[in-house]
């Protein structure tokens, strides 16, 4: 087996750079070690922070328009390659290959919102605001910004920020996961071959050194952040005291509600696709599902027995319906969350743990497999219930009531997703409204937003106030100038002393 390096990439190069730190990177479907990637020091963090520096100005001074027709480009070749991401990023994360090609298409979903940044950044005008004068606000772009993204998803979080900061006139400086580094370089060698200027797009690979660089550096303007809630929280913290602007988006534990009147064969196999999907390492996978009244006893049975007939098996084989684990370690994560589960006495309906590798495909068995868990009659004060696991298990708490099930899910830590199942319009516009959540899907088990509403959760789901793309992304990576204009011949002689106001 080879094992390939992968670099760092600066200035519009790739180089191993200073540091000889490595990580392995690993098929998980294997176990097999498949590369090695570098893990940058603070001096090769300084080098892609000042490529960035170096490129911004004559970036941020180019027409929008043709900011966006790079985007146009980058958009034409992510779509004719669109399935070698989704290859690369099923060798390096596991998760099967339809849904990695998911997860590019609603990367490019973003791209194409990007496109469209010359109105996007389009001022507001008033004419005279007072005699003679008039005041228009303008956006401008920040100058170097960076991206910390997690290892769920190596192209789309990316994608969240990478084109709108870009489109926007900043440059980039984008520290990967290291599980699965391989498409940040892909990503890379499109927007050059899109005509991007070297140095505006830059990529160090790294760990929670070159994170830490990147927050202090006096020259990142700001910090977008995808990952787990502790390092979410302390980035925010952190980057804020730097004085940088800052969005931390953190962990979740989303609930599915259903109710008495949903559709059970849709909710069953939206609680499925929802749960197991990417093996449940999704930030908007469902981990819990809120049975209300007698929906418990028709659809827990059903759910068993399509947990224990999930097609899990290498995510290159087109059957897959659920991939490996990332890693052994999150391996050992998950099956420490359902030993506990067990400990704490939730009923266990299907064991993961139980699985037989020998279905996974050739070469598979010492990859990091599990099957899907399910448990049953799980209360609030079970550790199962509060912390997210990050794992295919999906736990069921049974609720007399709607009124129960949104005081459950407001009084959650996290509030990133939540769904509903219910054809009810009075119960979906109630919970809509009530519930404490920045996702909410009424008969959608994942409310990804579409790339032009912008992405964010609430509580400790988020850090921040702007939410990744959308509009709210644009106003992240810009910063309001207004300007008041006249010119003198509507300007009175003599100084004034009081404070102006309109004439
Ligand atoms: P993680 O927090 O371990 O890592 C995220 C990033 O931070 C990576 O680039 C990693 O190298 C870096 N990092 C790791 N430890 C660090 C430290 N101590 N200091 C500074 N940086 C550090 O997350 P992960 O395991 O890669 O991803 C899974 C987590 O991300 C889950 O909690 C999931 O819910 C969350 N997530 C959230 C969203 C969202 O939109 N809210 C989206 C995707 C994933």
């Amino acid at each position: 087996m080879t094992t390939e390096s992968i670099e760092h990439y600066i200035n519009g190069y790739k180089t191993k750079g200073e540091s000889d730190r490595y990580q392995d990177v690993t098929n998980p479907a294997t176990g097999q070690v498949t590369g090695r990637v570098a893990l940058a020091s603070d001096a090769d963090v300084d080098s892609a922070v000042a490529a960035a520096k170096a490129a911004f100005p004559s970036w941020a001074d180019t027409p929008a328009i043709r900011r966006a027709r790079v985007m146009f480009k980058f958009l034409e070749l992510l779509n004719t390659h669109k399935d070698e991401l989704a290859e690369a990023i099923t060798r390096e994360h596991g998760k099967v290959f339809t849904d990695a090609q998911g997860e590019v298409a609603r990367g490019i979903d973003i791209v194409e919102f990007s496109c469209g940044i010359p109105q996007l950044l389009k001022g507001d005008y008033t004419e005279q605001v007072s005699r003679g004068i008039d005041n228009w606000t303008t956006r401008q772009p920040l100058g170097v910004v960076a991206g910390i993204t997690p290892f769920n998803f190596p192209v789309m979080v990316p994608m969240w920020m990478v084109p709108v900061a870009i489109a926007a006139g900043n440059s980039f400086v984008l520290k990967p996961s290291p599980l699965d580094p391989s498409a940040s370089l892909m990503i890379a060698d499109l927007l050059k071959q899109a005509g991007l200027p070297d140095g505006v797009f830059n990529v160090v690979q790294g760990d929670k050194d070159s994170v830490e660089a990147l927050i202090d550096h006096p020259d990142v303007m700001a910090l977008s952040f995808v990952g787990s809630t502790p390092i979410a929280n302390s980035i925010y913290e952190r980057g804020a005291r730097n004085g940088k602007r800052v969005q931390a988006l953190g962990g979740a534990k989303n609930h599915m509600v259903v109710m008495p009147d949903a559709n059970l064969d849709k909710a069953v196999d939206a609680l499925i696709g929802a749960a197991y999907g990417s093996a449940g390492e999704r930030c908007m996978a469902i981990s819990v599902a809120v049975l209300v009244g007698d929906v418990a006893d028709k659809i827990v049975p059903r759910l068993a027995e399509r947990a224990r007939d999930l097609k899990v098996k290498n995510g290159l084989e087109l059957d897959a319906e659920m991939g490996p684990i990332v890693t052994a370690q999150a391996h050992q994560r998950i099956t420490g969350y359902i030993e506990k589960g067990v400990a704490e006495g939730a009923e266990m309906i299907v064991d993961g743990r139980d699985f037989d590798t020998a279905t996974t495909g050739e070469g598979c068995t010492e990859g990091f497999w599990m099957g899907g868990t399910l448990f049953d009659h799980v209360t609030p004060e079970m550790t199962i219930y509060q912390e997210e696991i990050f794992g295919p298990v999906l736990a069921c708490v049974r609720v007399p009531d709607v009124a129960t099930a949104i005081q459950l899910i407001n009084d959650h830590e996290f509030g990133n997703g939540v769904s509903c199942f219910t054809e009810s319009g009075s119960v979906a516009r109630e919970f809509g409204r009530r519930i404490q959540v920045g996702m909410v899907g009424i008969n959608v088990p994942i409310p990804v937003p579409m790339a032009w509403h912008g992405f964010g959760g609430w509580k400790r789901s988020m850090f921040g106030d702007t939410h990744a793309y959308g509009e709210e992304g644009v106003r992240f990576y810009t910063k309001q100038k207004s300007i008041m204009q006249r010119w003198s011949d509507s300007i009175d002689a003599g100084a004034e002393f009081a404070m102006p106001t309109a004439k």
